[in-house]
């Protein structure tokens, strides 16, 4: 590696399935390195993989490393920088921002996965120059960051805008994973793709031949990826469940039009980067039928699947006063303790 800068900066991304990290100038990523995020261990396992994948990359280089932001799946409790209860993580919870402090002796600020990447947007992507913009995931599940006013929302514990257990059909019965009802996340995450499915073939509503029912009623489990394969491949079964994940995802996006009227709303996650080409213009166009406000500019994010690692890059830069008075003191504390 031949770039040499005066200070780095380490983002993170740590996902359910993988774990990015990078080093980095305040300009952007230098080098980068992808490994799966560990699924066994204790609550320190994944601080730990964090740190000697730090140590074995840019070992000769930590002296210079200026600030560290991990963007991070949820729920967080942000007090403590700590992870709670994961949905897709089987270790129960994990400590991010104690044990980083403690090692490398750096500032370490954790955030919410969909929050930074927001904040990512406006350094390093779509948003530069907003001050109102909304970044959304259509990924194994819905969420969303968002700054108003130029001002990035955070909530009590980390975790403002759950956008995706917003109800978007209160008659449903489809169950989310929160245990509500009708969610937005219940139709359009990557992770409920089969139940979806499942509902539509008991319902019976569908009378002509299917491939992917057939598959279905064997009870093969079907995910996003296969679901879209179907839908190229011109399944009707697969139609019908498309469609619905338009629909849900247009009101969706409507109903966050209507509470933060954003001029601008940044689209990432798998599911969506994916299928850009089925989703984007049916989407965009059935939004402006349920929003009260002048509907903002609705795009791909261009930081695609590094809008994580951006976001974590842009906190550690750019850290929003709120993280700091969240989080400052404690680093402050635990690095004078070392
Ligand atoms: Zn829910």
């Amino acid at each position: 590696m031949s770039h040499i800068a005066e200070e780095y900066y380490v983002a993170i991304d740590l996902g359910a399935t993988k774990t990015r990290i990078a080093l980095c100038d305040k300009n952007g990523i230098i080098e980068k390195t992808v490994y799966y995020t560990p699924r066994q261990g204790n609550e320190y396992t994944i601080a730990e993989s964090i740190h000697s994948k730090i140590v074995s990359m840019w070992g000769n280089k930590v002296d210079k490393i200026k600030a560290l932001g991990i963007a991070t799946i949820g729920p967080l409790d942000i007090k403590e920088g700590r992870v709670v209860r994961p949905a897709n993580v089987p270790i129960r919870s994990f400590e991010l921002l104690k044990p980083l402090v403690k090692t490398l002796k750096k500032p370490v600020y954790v955030v919410n996965d969909c929050v930074a990447a927001a904040w990512g947007e406006k350094y390093y992507g779509d948003a530069v120059n907003y001050e109102n913009f909304i970044y959304l995931t259509l990924s194994t599940g819905v969420g969303a960051g968002v700054v108003v006013d130029g001002n990035l929302l955070i909530g009590k514990m980390g975790n403002a805008h759950e956008v995706g257990h917003i109800v978007v059909d209160f008659t449903s019965d489809l169950q989310c994973g929160c245990g509500g009802r009708g969610h937005w996340e219940v139709f359009a995450g990557g992770a409920n793709v089969n139940k979806v499915l499942r509902y539509l073939v008991e319902k019976n509503s569908l009378n002509i031949y299917s491939e992917l029912k057939e598959k279905v009623l064997s009870g093969e489990q079907i995910d996003a990826r296969k679901l879209f394969e179907y839908y190229r491949k011109g399944d009707p079964l697969a139609k019908k469940a498309v469609d619905i994940y338009i629909e849900a995802t247009a009101a969706g996006i409507a109903s966050i039009i209507n509470v933060y009227d954003p001029e601008l709303i940044t689209i990432g996650g798998s599911v969506f980067l994916n299928n850009v080409d089925i989703l984007y213009e049916p989407i965009v166009s059935r939004v402006k039928t349920n929003t009260i406000t002048q509907p903002p500019i609705i795009k791909p994010t261009r930081l695609g699947d590094d809008v994580g690692l951006y976001g974590a890059l842009a906190i550690a830069v750019h850290t929003p006063r709120k993280i700091v008075e969240i989080q400052g003191k404690m680093i402050s504390r635990i690095i004078g303790e070392a």
